[in-house]
């Protein structure tokens, strides 16, 4: 295969860059162009470990570097790799990778190193894909997360499933001659059981997939709420910075603004918005109609009402179309004489706050949590790395369902047999063992050049 060049490090002014090179002449082309200053060239030197010189393009030096050898197999890639710790500027980086280049380097495509660490059987996809989560992790649950998956979490769950479903498969290789109404129904139950636990088993993964995702992409939130109530005072205390105009004139904020907010260890995608309520100003009734789209497809909404003032219309429309399930409810001016209680949010999750005087911010974060159901989420639980892992397991389960009513109707064991088998392969898509060409090409042209 060839030999891959690449900077590893972002394209930037900084102390140090780091170039990497991989591939059967990884250490050849280092012996061109390293001058070690204890005269040990790359070829002598053992794996793992590193020398101090200089990189030289002809007589002149371009870089006093450090470089490092890792031996085949022993590497990240699994190939001879060579990596060069140079000083941190644009332009020196660059020259040495040009260098290295002339010198019969080729360079690397997006993701791969580790599409070759995979190809050499170093990790397994979802490992792979795991690698990707933790250079992307905004916080520490999605950074534990993704490390736990690049341990192999979810890699051994899913071979454990795939397991039972192949042995599964022998002992129906073994009946499918018998014919139909001889088969003991205590083999059936059996069959059963054993498909249903491999679906619980992947539901579960799912499940964790679907409650981790808001660790790791964070969460489409919209602010709603009458005018006046205090929702871009709100979401400038959540932004910890002034981002639009606050005023006293009702129907002031008319766009919709976005902008996102770490709560906790959760990134919240706020929009607020201009309140929803009936309005003869079209800039106004432009922004109404963006609301309600937003509160739409809003995966939390924060309804926000002044408890300093009896709820009016506009209150009440917005009560109508909030929903007890992705909704927190916010009672804002606790500073003032309430007129409200917690009482008018029947089946709701409400904190009360003042905005003006900093007060309930500590109990709001908790509900946010709590009606994102986040409170009680593990790093521990192993969740998918990306939609598409999620995606071969849906389909997995989608068979396996298939295959248990097969059971229920007296089907033919060759069907349930067939049913199956689709549901391994896409287990086997999941963790690339049986991944096409095109699906593995897919996962790793989304990671940066270099990695
Ligand atoms: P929006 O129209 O819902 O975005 O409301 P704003 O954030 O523009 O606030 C409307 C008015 O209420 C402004 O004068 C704010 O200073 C005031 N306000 C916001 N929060 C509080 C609060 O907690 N207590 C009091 N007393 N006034 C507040």
């Amino acid at each position: 295969m060839k030999t891959i060049c690449a900077i590893s490090t972002p394209l930037s002014e900084g102390a140090i860059s780091l170039i990497r090179m991989s591939g059967d002449e990884a250490i050849r082309i280092a012996d061109k162009v390293f001058r070690s200053f204890s005269e040990k060239q790359a070829s002598h030197m053992t794996g793992h470990t590193c020398a101090y010189g200089k990189i030289c393009d002809g007589e002149k030096t371009v870089d006093d570097v450090l470089l490092t050898v890792f031996r085949s197999p022993k590497s990240y890639t699994g190939e001879d790799t060579v990596e060069i710790s140079c000083h941190g500027g644009i332009f020196v980086t660059k020259k040495i990778l040009e260098i290295l280049i002339s010198s019969g380097a080729e360079p690397a495509a997006p993701g791969e190193f580790t599409k070759r660490a995979f190809l050499n059987g170093k990790l397994s996809l979802t490992q792979a894909e795991a690698v990707m989560d933790i250079i992307s992790s905004e916080g520490e649950r999605a950074l534990y997360s993704a490390n736990n998956m690049r341990e192999g979490a979810v890699f051994k769950k899913i071979t454990k499933v795939r397991e039972s479903l192949v042995s599964l498969l022998g002992s129906l290789a073994a009946w499918v001659d018998y014919p139909e109404e001889d088969l003991p129904d205590v083999e059936l139950t059996a069959i059963e059981k054993t498909v249903s636990e491999a679906l619980g088993e992947l539901k579960a993964l799912i499940k964790s997939y679907d409650d981790g995702i808001i660790f790791k992409e964070g969460v489409e939130t919209a602010i709603v709420g009458s005018p006046n109530v205090g929702k871009s005072s709100l979401m400038n205390i959540l932004l910890g910075f002034d981002r639009s105009i606050v005023t006293d004139i009702e129907g002031t904020t008319r766009d919709v603004i976005e902008e996102s907010a770490r709560v906790g260890d959760i990134t919240l995608r706020l929009c607020d918005t201009a309140g929803i309520r009936e309005t003869s100003d079209t800039v106004e009734n432009l922004g109404v109609n963006l609301a309600r789209k937003k509160l739409e497809g809003a995966r939390l909404v924060i309804a926000v009402f002044d408890a300093s003032r009896v709820l009016n219309e506009d209150d009440k429309k917005i009560l109508d179309e909030i929903n007890p399930k992705n909704t927190l409810v916010v009672l804002n001016k606790i500073d003032l004489e309430s007129k409200i209680t917690k009482d008018s949010f029947d089946r709701f999750e409400v904190v009360e706050i003042s905005v003006a005087e900093q007060r309930g911010l500590d109990e709001l974060k908790e509900s946010v949590l709590k009606v994102l159901g986040a409170d009680s989420f593990s790093s521990q639980e192993n969740f998918f790395a990306s939609q598409r892992q999620k995606n071969c397991a849906e389909k997995a389960c989608a068979y396996l369902k298939n295959a248990i009513s097969a059971v229920r109707m007296g089907e033919t064991l060759d069907a349930v047999t067939v049913m199956i088998e689709e549901a391994l392969s896409y287990l086997l898509e999941l963790t690339g063992e049986k991944a096409s060409e095109a699906v593995v090409d897919e996962v790793f042209s989304r990671f940066c050049v270099g990695k």
